[in-house]
């Protein structure tokens, strides 16, 4: 199955800046031979520019967030149908930068995962430990407990693992620590879900880049990337893009 590349544009981008970057990455798609699927995410103020420039080009669109109601008074907020109409295709959810932003909690970024489902987008649920709960030697037991508490019956999204001491640090985890840790996730998977959990992608993020892609992505239990600063231009985003198997 191919991997997933997922550029992560968090809060970046006027109406030039996204406009060139997703004109430059669609361009440079033409000379892709990875065959990744590969999944933009802007800020919302953007998706419905670059939506029909990156479709164009085979490269799903996706969100950043989305509420967990169907409608109604939040003010601020956008519904996971919203995203739909646009063309949205992914939704990232529970983000360490949203869970420590906006206190979201496992359980509110479960009822986002039912909410984007039943909407028709697929899900990618992000979870990691801190700097502090890795120093105490508590990274999986803290990864298995956002595991169990995001993740909604039936769950048939993405799991996107994402170390919090390794987002913008410039350093991502090591090949053993991913290896380690996407391994205890798929087993946890398993656990939760049987046989549905074989199959479900788990993608690393974490100061992903085009030296060190290529050490994190051919790692048994990494079905693609999730990257932040690297995706916001075509010249450090393509180079991770060629790297995925
Ligand atoms: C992210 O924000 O999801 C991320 C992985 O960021 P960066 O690649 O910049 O570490």
């Amino acid at each position: 199955m191919k991997q997933i590349i997922v550029g992560n544009w968090k809060m970046n981008g006027l109406t030039a800046d996204a406009a060139k970057a997703a004109d430059d990455i669609g361009a440079a798609m033409g000379q892709d031979v990875s065959g990744a699927q590969v999944v933009i995410c802007p800020p919302f103020t953007q998706l419905a520019l670059v939506g029909p420039k990156l479709r164009e080009h085979g490269i799903a669109l996706g969100a950043q967030d989305c509420h967990q109601d169907p409608c109604g008074a939040h003010t601020g907020d956008i519904a996971a149908s919203m995203l739909r109409d646009l063309g949205v295709e992914y939704v990232i959810l529970g983000h360490s930068e949203r869970r420590r932003d906006h206190n979201e909690l496992d359980e509110t970024v479960r009822e986002k995962a039912v909410a984007a489902a039943a909407a028709g987008l697929t899900p990618i649920v992000c979870v990691g430990e801190s700097e502090d709960q890795r120093s105490a030697g508590d990274s999986q037991e803290a990864v298995g407990w956002q595991i169990q508490g995001s993740l909604p019956q039936g769950f048939t999204g993405i799991v996107a693992y994402e170390p919090v001491w390794a987002i913008g640090s410039g350093t991502a985890a090591s090949q053993q620590d991913i290896a380690d840790m996407t391994q205890f996730i798929r087993e946890e998977l398993v656990r939760q879900f049987g046989d549905a959990g074989k199959t479900i992608k788990i993608l690393y993020g974490g100061s992903v880049n085009g030296r060190n892609a290529a050490d994190i992505l051919p790692l048994a239990n990494v079905g693609g990337a999730l990257v932040g600063n690297a995706s916001l231009a075509a010249e450090t985003f393509m180079p991770i893009v060629r790297a995925a198997v």
